[in-house]
């Protein structure tokens, strides 16, 4: 049974999809005006093992991602400037060459990482028409209203607007200053934007009788009903789209007309911070995965490092912990690699790794009980690369060769001239002395040999 946490009910449920064996999954996808940092990818990895999860439970997934290429503005309250655009000025390229070329790094990061595609990635601008439909239905079911800079949303026209996130009534909470503008109400929102008079833009189109874009929104309510339907099983992002964007989805999605509720299950993934901060892109605590790779780190040690967290748990990014992860990756490489074919599994040992994985996704668990079994010998390569088809961490990968110290290798030697001399008590010392910097030797009849302890 697999039991997933329900941002939509607040409680753990145990996962059936609408359709017998098949799992239709929308999960956000980048605004394409910069990399994406390693925060972002954390939540890409997680729906990945989602993803990989629902795949080892034999479901088949459709899986639809978006591309945000237009109408994401760097204030999430409908004001600020196209991230695109902004992007566009930065780098001196088009709006569509930075699209291109910010989805083509997007698209490597997801390779280097082992994110499995899409079975559908849609760019916003490529569903224009669907969008301006969609704004139109919600014209019609008599939901917005036209300011002088766009179509808005009324959300006191919807009873339980903000359900997902349990946000309380329009009210400004006290102390916090809000530019409602030409805004009804605190929580409206921009269904569609009219370009200011004076204002060049390289992305409009001509719709409601002017010139205008998408709000950021509508893409995602848009593109998810038209390629998984008005009721659909699993919606997911990161935890900071629950009160903004994926509210405002909801919103649109069933004024739009779709079953209520639109999605059985949300599913929210937590921050990756550095230094007690959020990584965020406007923040010089931003990292790429191209900063791992050039510290000649794998991207899977990353993953590993991911891996070893609850999504729904915040974690601190360190370049400490990151080498640990990329030492424990390796380490546990090499013990797998000196399992022998005749080591069978206990039916438990299996059970029980799926059971972490099934609850809610715990791969820190399922890591933790896949190493213990390791180093007990319990387990074998064959069950080790059915779980690997989910942690996607090449663990049955032929080890690196071990790259020895220096000083190690003088006490190798001096250890040889002791056990040469038959001096046990020097080489037992020798050997805790080595045991405590970190390696393992052991004798065997061609000598001593040496491995990560
Ligand atoms: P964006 O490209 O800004 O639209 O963000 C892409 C995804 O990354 C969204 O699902 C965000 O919720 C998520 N995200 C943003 N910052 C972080 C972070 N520091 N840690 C984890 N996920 C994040
Ligand atoms: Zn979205």
């Amino acid at each position: 049974m697999l039991t997933l946490y329900n941002t939509r009910t607040k409680q753990k449920e145990v996962f059936t999809p609408i359709k017998d064996n098949e799992v239709s999954l929308y999960t956000c996808g980048p605004t394409v005006y910069n990399y994406a940092h390693i925060g972002n990818l954390r939540t890409y990895v997680f729906e990945d093992i989602l993803r990989r999860v629902l795949m080892f439970a034999k479901y088949n997934v459709n899986h639809v991602m978006n591309i945000t290429d237009v109408g994401h503005l760097t204030d999430n309250a409908d004001a600020g400037e196209d991230k695109m655009e902004k992007g566009s000025k930065r780098d001196g390229k088009s709006a569509s060459e930075i699209a291109t070329f910010y989805t083509e790094a997007f698209k490597k990061d997801m390779k280097d990482l082992h994110l499995l595609m899409p079975t559908t990635l849609c760019a916003a601008t490529d569903h224009i028409p669907e969008q301006i439909l969609q704004v139109q239905t919600l014209i019609d079911n008599g939901y917005t209203y036209e300011t002088n800079d766009g179509i808005y949303f009324d959300t006191t026209k919807i009873e339980d607007y903000g359900k997902l996130a349990n946000l309380k009534g329009q009210e400004l909470q006290a102390g916090v200053r809000v530019e409602l503008g030409e805004k009804k109400n605190l929580h409206d929102f921009a269904l569609w934007k009219f370009t200011k008079p004076g204002e060049t833009r390289q992305m409009e189109w001509e719709a409601f009788g002017k010139k205008g874009f998408p709000g950021w929104h509508i893409e995602c309510s848009a593109m998810s009903m038209k390629y998984l339907g008005n009721h659909f099983d699993i919606h997911c992002g990161g935890i900071d789209h629950i009160p903004v964007h994926h509210t405002n989805e909801i919103a649109q999605a069933e004024a739009a007309g779709a079953n209520k509720p639109w999605v059985n299950f949300w599913l929210h993934g937590e921050f990756l911070n550095i230094k007690g901060a959020k990584m965020s892109k406007s923040d010089d605590n931003f990292l790429r995965l191209q900063t791992i790779l050039d510290k000649g780190i794998s991207p899977l040690s990353y993953r590993y490092f991911l891996l070893q967290a609850h999504y729904r748990k915040q974690l601190v990014f360190s370049w400490e912990a990151l080498e640990a992860a990329d030492n424990g990756l390796k380490n546990l490489r090499k013990q797998i690699a000196l399992l022998t074919p005749d080591i069978t599994t206990a039916p438990e040992v299996e059970d029980a790794i799926k059971e972490a994985l099934y609850d809610d996704l715990n791969t820190a668990e399922a890591l933790g009980l896949l190493s213990k079994h390791i180093k007990t010998k319990t387990i074998s390569r064959e069950i080790i690369a059915t779980f690997d088809e989910v942690f996607a961490l090449d663990l049955l990968e032929a080890p690196e060769p071990l790259s020895i110290p220096e000083d190690i290798e003088v006490l190798i030697e001096e250890r040889k001239m002791a056990r040469e001399q038959k001096d046990w008590k020097k080489s037992d010392d020798i050997r805790n002395l080595i045991q405590a910097k970190g390696f393992l030797v052991e004798d065997t009849i061609d000598g001593q040999t040496i491995s990560l302890s």
